[in-house]
């Protein structure tokens, strides 16, 4: 996650928004320029929802660089409850919580601080849902 890629796709990261091609029923998140499929570039902005179910999860122990300090940490496969597929870090969650198929919603949290500048950076993470949905 470079810096300019990173602020680039800072809204979408955000805000949880997908690009959406018409002609194939599919949504990409992260955001297209053009659907893979048919090669669509008009593709819509469309919203995601903020509450999934984790499919599955990995501990990742040897991060890059950018997320040293944070390690270890979780990283999940969670299905959307519009059906799509994201893969995201996991935050606020303790090992006896997780396990595959628990409810989890999208919070704002920090992501990793670059290096030298201390410059901190946020995204969208899941976590368990506080109250069952
Ligand atoms: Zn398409």
């Amino acid at each position: 996650m470079g810096s300019p890629s990173y602020w680039r796709e800072k809204v979408y990261r955000y805000r949880l928004i997908a690009k959406y091609c018409e002609n194939c029923n599919k949504k990409y998140y992260p955001p297209k320029l053009a659907c893979p499929i048919c090669g669509n570039k008009e593709l819509k902005e469309v919203q995601l929802p903020r509450i999934g179910t984790l499919i599955t999860y990995t501990w990742v122990t040897q991060p890059t660089k950018d997320f040293a300090t944070q390690a270890p940490y979780v990283v999940g496969l969670i299905k959307l409850d519009d059906g799509t597929l994201i893969v995201s870090q996991l935050t606020d969650v303790e090992i006896e919580e997780l396990k595959d198929g628990i409810r989890v919603e999208a919070v704002f949290r920090r992501m990793f601080e670059e290096g030298d500048s201390g410059l901190i950076y946020y995204g969208t993470k899941f976590r368990p849902c506080l109250f069952s949905k």
